[in-house]
């Protein structure tokens, strides 16, 4: 599903004349199968989020290969990037980044809207979605009037909604209490298992990293790991 070879990113830091160069990735190594749920795990500023990133196709590597699919998209335009992540790659944030002047229903169809779906079809699909995160009775709310895990819940099925074979999570349960934390990645579980659906989680936190099948170690811009996690 994805496989990363030798990626390289550097960073420039500081004022023009005066830059450091800070090397994030150092040469990543990796492979992902359809629907495993990887986590990788390290402190902060190790690079993760950096590695994500440019999965996603938001950053370009220096240097490097990252096939998903079968498609290398390390060489992508923003443009090719775009239309290839709307049809690859569901995203969930730390801070969900739900759009707050707009209802759960019309935060969840948006991405369809951007495809050009027809109203009657993303209808339809936003119920499906609402109803596998346990949402219906909410659909009409704001954000603001929502818990952490249920906006959690809305960004999820956001990312769901055009059926992207892999969600990639940035610290999902960054922001939620422990119980919360639990019943969000109880819930990541269930799609996995139900929908066939991949995910990438990063993370600094031990807990979330074990409800993953394989877990892989971020080090300084250096990945290790990736033994079959036994649960
Ligand atoms: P993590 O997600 O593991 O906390 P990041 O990938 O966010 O780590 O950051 C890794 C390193 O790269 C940090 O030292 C950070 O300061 C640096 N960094 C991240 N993004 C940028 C950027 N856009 N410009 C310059 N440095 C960056
Ligand atoms: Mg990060």
């Amino acid at each position: 599903m994805i496989t990363v070879k030798s990626l390289h990113h550097t960073f420039s830091i500081g004022k023009k004349g005066h830059e450091r160069k800070v090397e994030v990735l150092k040469g990543i190594n990796f492979h992902i199968q359809t629907g495993e749920i990887v986590a990788i795990v390290g402190k902060s500023g190790s690079g993760k989020s950096t590695l994500l990133q440019t999965i996603a196709g938001f950053m370009k590597p220096d240097s490097g290969s990252i096939l998903v699919n079968n498609t290398e998209i390390a060489g992508f335009t923003e443009k090719q990037s775009a239309a290839f992540r709307l049809d690859h790659f569901g995203f969930i944030f730390q801070n969900f980044q739900l759009l707050p002047s707009q209802t759960v229903f019309e935060n969840i169809e948006l991405p369809l809207k951007l495809k050009g779906v027809s109203r009657a079809i993303r209808e339809k699909k936003v119920a499906e979605l609402l109803k596998k995160v346990g949402l219906t009775s909410v659909a009409d709310h704001y954000p603001n009037e929502l818990s952490g895990g249920q906006q959690q819940r809305v960004s999820i099925a956001r990312a769901m909604i055009t059926n992207p074979p892999i969600i990639l999570a940035d610290e999902p349960t960054g922001s939620l209490d422990s119980q919360t934390e639990q019943e969000i990645l109880s819930l990541i579980r269930l799609l996995n298992k139900n929908e066939n659906l991949t995910f990438v989680i990063i993370t600094h936190d031990e807990e979330v990293a074990s409800i993953a099948d394989r877990q892989f170690r971020m080090t300084d811009g250096v990945l290790v790991g990736g033994m079959l996690h036994v649960i």
